[in-house]
């Protein structure tokens, strides 16, 4: 069994401030005052510039391309399927990047360039949480989002060849170089293991268990309402909504 994804949000970011922050390295702070009057002209120009495009497939384990099952994250070695899942936003916020760069604006520069992490976070979140509810229509749990090379996911960096041998990453652009690097670089991958042997996780994305306490980037939800439920993507949405 095998079954295409297309979450259709591609080219509409939202840029929340909270999530921009995070990428600004202000996790628990507001930016000062220049910071936010720049944030207020370059989050529409990021907007624009964002090439959203997204890509995931969901097979049964034993359907999956080269794939040693010892190779899995330990939590989905018992999955029943594997979701692999592709994000980017394009070369054209590197780009402008990096023009800013050049050109001596190397805040309006720096700012940006936490908007593309924080546009291609937003789109992976989306995505993950329609693997999510994949699942959950199933009556399946779904793990953690597992990218190759994060300190929290404890999976080497070398199965990015893993995920890009199960998906047809040049559709939306994307290639992997022999450094194991993705091009454009605003892009994010990730393995989940579904199943009813899988332990639900509360968020798709976290720093937890990851042992760079340092880290500026550090993120860690913290919703009650995620963890008291068993399928915190409709729980989490529907706090959004409210
Ligand atoms: S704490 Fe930093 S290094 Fe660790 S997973 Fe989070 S962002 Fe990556």
């Amino acid at each position: 069994m095998a079954e295409r994804i297309s979450i259709g949000v591609e080219g509409t970011v939202e840029l929340s401030p909270e999530r921009v922050f995070r990428y600004l390295e202000y996790g628990g702070s507001s930016p000062s005052k220049p910071v936010l009057e720049k944030l207020k002209v370059l989050t529409p120009m990021a907007r624009k510039l964002a090439q959203s495009r997204t890509l995931s497939r969901i097979c049964g384990v034993g359907e999956a391309v080269n794939l040693h099952k010892n190779d899995l994250p330990p939590p989905i070695q018992g999955a029943s399927f594997l979701a692999f899942g592709l994000i980017t936003v394009g070369h054209a916020i590197e780009e402008e990047t990096e023009r800013l760069r050049e050109t001596g604006r190397l805040l309006d520069s720096m700012i940006l360039d936490a908007l593309g992490s924080a546009a291609v976070s937003e789109l992976g979140e989306r995505l993950a949480y329609r693997l999510f509810d994949w699942a959950h229509e199933r009556d399946l749990n779904a793990s953690r989002a597992f990218e190759p090379g994060s300190g929290a996911s404890h999976w080497p960096l070398e199965n990015q060849r893993l995920i890009f041998v199960n998906l047809h990453a040049e559709e939306i652009g994307v290639r992997l170089t022999s450094h194991l690097l993705m091009r454009p670089t605003k892009t994010l991958s990730f393995l989940m293991g579904i199943g009813s042997e899988v332990e639900q996780a509360f968020t798709p994305f976290s720093c937890q268990g990851c042992k760079r306490l340092d880290c500026p980037y550090r993120y860690e939800e913290k919703h009650a309402l995620a963890k008291a439920l068993r399928t915190p993507s409709k729980a989490l949405r529907r706090g959004k909504e409210q």
